[in-house]
This record gives structure tokens, C-alpha cells and sequence, in this order.
């Protein structure tokens, strides 16, 4: 299995230097998205969001929250705005929905870390490689626990969030910031996803991305949108993780 793993990987990288047209690919940052990924909240997010739509009488599907993950939630609004009336939501629209989201989103309790995800940032650590946080997430209570659930992992000027960007993924915004943030070259960072417009933001930024299918999406969208490998989950990433860097 770490053989055909090994073979997959090298053959992935080089690509992924031949059609970017890049020097190498020395992995120096490791960008790693926050929903779905270090906390186990997007179950949450989508029950939350289905619900909020459903007060101001808008149809939401858990399957349409799962597709618009990652982007700010002003732009998931917009989203369903233009498709049942035609036009984008007033600034007024917007703040009153995401406010009944966000504390529909708190009332479904404490949000778990994603199991192995803590041990997986620890080994991170070990190899000095630098760690950022690229969220579209502007939900308060998750940000500030990112120190408590990780300790010692997380600098406030190592991290863009919903509160940085003005277009949120799946432009490159967000990650393009990283980039510049962080002073690599786009050869120098890894990125770690699980949404496919998280994929696609990250990829259009130029950077080499792992997609970890943490939901209940077929493994194939995230693919398609671009990202240079797909892992089952957390896990795997986690166990596979000296086979990669
Ligand atoms: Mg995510």
C-alpha cells in the first residue's frame, strides 16, 4: 500500500512542477483550511445554515451547505438570493440572516477537533515547517478556540480569515493573502482542504493541495475541482504524512 502510495505522490508532484512550470517543490508552510478540517463543524454549519434559510423562507439544502463551504457566508447568502429572487441581499438581509445562523450555529454545542488533527500538527511542528490558517469562517467562537484546542500552534498573524478578504473562497483571495503573509513561493506550501471550492481557491492560487474528504461528498467533486490528491480523512493524511514530506 505505501509503495503504490510512494509511486502516486512522486508522480503527483511532478506534475503538479511540470504544469505550473515551477523550479521544485520543497514544502516549507503547511495552509491548512478550518472547518472540516481541524474541527469536526460542518455538520453543524449545514444544519445551521438549512435552518436559518428556512426562518426567512428560503429553500437550503445540506447538500447545497456542504457545496458552498468556504465561502464567507455573505456570499452563500447572495447565492441563494439570486437564484429565488433575482437579485443579491441588501447588507441589512444579509447581517440578519448570518446572525440567525451563527447562533443557531452556536446552540448545536462545543465543536469537536477533528480527531488526529492536533497529532498531525504536532508532527508538523517537529519538522519546523510553519503553519497558517485560510478560513472563510467569520464565526467567532471557532477562531478564538483554535488556541484552546491547539495550543501553541496558532499565531494570530499566521492566520486569514473571513474578516481579511474581501471575495472569499473560491477565489484565490484568501490563500493568495497566505501566500503573501507567509513570504514563500507558491512551491513551498502545502495545502490542506476538504471543500471543493476550498480545492479550487487554493489550486487557483497556484498551490499544491490535499483534499481530505472528512463529509458525506463523493470523493470524485473534489477532483474535479482540482485538488492534487484526495485522502479518505484526517487519518489517513495523518498516518501518511512522513510517506508525503
Ligand atoms: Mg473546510
Amino acid at each position: 500500500m505505501y509503495k503504490i502510495f510512494n509511486q502516486m505522490i512522486v508522480a503527483e508532484i511532478d506534475k503538479f512542477i511540470q504544469t505550473r512550470n515551477y523550479p521544485t517543490f520543497q514544502p516549507k508552510a503547511i495552509f491548512f483550511d478550518m472547518d472540516g478540517v481541524l474541527f469536526d463543524s460542518m455538520k453543524n454549519h449545514a444544519t445551521a445554515w438549512v435552518k436559518a434559510m428556512k426562518v426567512v423562507g428560503l429553500p437550503f439544502t445540506e447538500n447545497e451547505a456542504y457545496m458552498n463551504e468556504g465561502r464567507t457566508g455573505s456570499s452563500t447568502i447572495d447565492g441563494v438570493f439570486v437564484e429565488v429572487h433575482g437579485r443579491n441581499a441588501t447588507e441589512e438581509e444579509k447581517q440578519k440572516i448570518y446572525s440567525i445562523k451563527s447562533g443557531l450555529f452556536e446552540a448545536c454545542g462545543k465543536t469537536d477537533r477533528m480527531p488526529y488533527a492536533l497529532e498531525l500538527l504536532h508532527k508538523i511542528q517537529k519538522q519546523k515547517l510553519e503553519i497558517f490558517v485560510v478560513t472563510g469562517s467569520g464565526q467567532p467562537s471557532l477562531i478564538d478556540s483554535l488556541d484552546g484546542n491547539f495550543p501553541g500552534v496558532f499565531h494570530k498573524d499566521k492566520m486569514v480569515t473571513a474578516f481579511d478578504v474581501k471575495h472569499g473562497k473560491p477565489n484565490p483571495e484568501p490563500y493568495l493573502m497566505a501566500l503573501k503573509k507567509s513570504g514563500f513561493q507558491p512551491w513551498e506550501v502545502v495545502v490542506i482542504e476538504n471543500a471543493p471550492l476550498g480545492v479550487e481557491s487554493a489550486t487557483n492560487a497556484g498551490l499544491f493541495t490535499i483534499a481530505v474528504n472528512t463529509g458525506p461528498l463523493n470523493p470524485a467533486i473534489l477532483s474535479d475541482s482540482g485538488a492534487n490528491l484526495v485522502l479518505d480523512g484526517m487519518r489517513d493524511l495523518h498516518d501518511y504524512w512522513e510517506k508525503l514530506f
